[in-house]
């Protein structure tokens, strides 16, 4: 005797439309920053991804700044509730690949 077992896990996956929203907030970021004159060759350094990045478009998350790119990662998977907070965020980000 076999019993299959159907196990819906509960997805809360984001749709379409929601990532179309963050990378458009995402996009009007960075033009915001642009506007307001922070100077396209300025940078900081991500904590996500620990490289030196364009300063326009970076969000600063209480005191944790992430370039846009992964920006826009953490509030994909916190919208998808893969993520709670940015702590969460980067202790699940992979080691940054040499090279
Ligand atoms: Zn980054």
């Amino acid at each position: 005797m076999s019993r299959t077992e159907t196990v819906s896990l509960p997805r809360r996956g984001a749709s379409a439309e929601q990532l179309r929203a963050v990378y458009e907030v995402m996009r009007i970021l960075a033009d915001d920053d642009r506007d307001r004159g922070t100077p396209p060759t300025s940078t900081i350094v991500c904590a996500a991804c620990r490289r030196d990045r364009p300063a326009p478009g970076a969000v600063d998350y209480d005191g944790v700044r992430l370039c846009n790119g992964c920006a826009t990662d953490y509030e994909v998977l916190r919208m998808a509730a893969v993520v709670d907070d940015v702590a969460g965020f980067l202790g699940r980000a992979p080691a940054p690949t040499a090279g």
